[in-house]
């Protein structure tokens, strides 16, 4: 939604979450479970749709997270 801020790499919730604005940036290492190809556009917690560039996430309240990023709670879309 508009007036909403870009979710911050650097923020607090994201370094916790390993979140990466871009998903081929996944800490691989560190994040085991990452697989190539998922990102917030294809997580069961993304808000935006599937056309938008960015959307809110309910573990980032008043953030948009890119529909390109990832992070540790990624969650497969059913
Ligand atoms: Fe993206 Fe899903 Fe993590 Fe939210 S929970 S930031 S939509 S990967």
């Amino acid at each position: 939604a508009y007036g909403q801020s870009k979710l911050d790499e650097k923020d607090a919730q994201a370094v916790a979450l390993g979140y990466v604005s871009d998903a081929t940036k996944a800490d691989k290492k560190k994040y085991p479970q990452y697989a190539a190809g998922q990102a917030c556009s294809s997580c069961a917690l993304y808000q935006g749709k599937p056309s938008d560039a960015a959307g809110a996430c309910p573990l980032f309240a008043g953030k948009q997270v890119s529909s390109k990023a990832w992070c540790s709670a990624w969650a497969k879309k059913a």
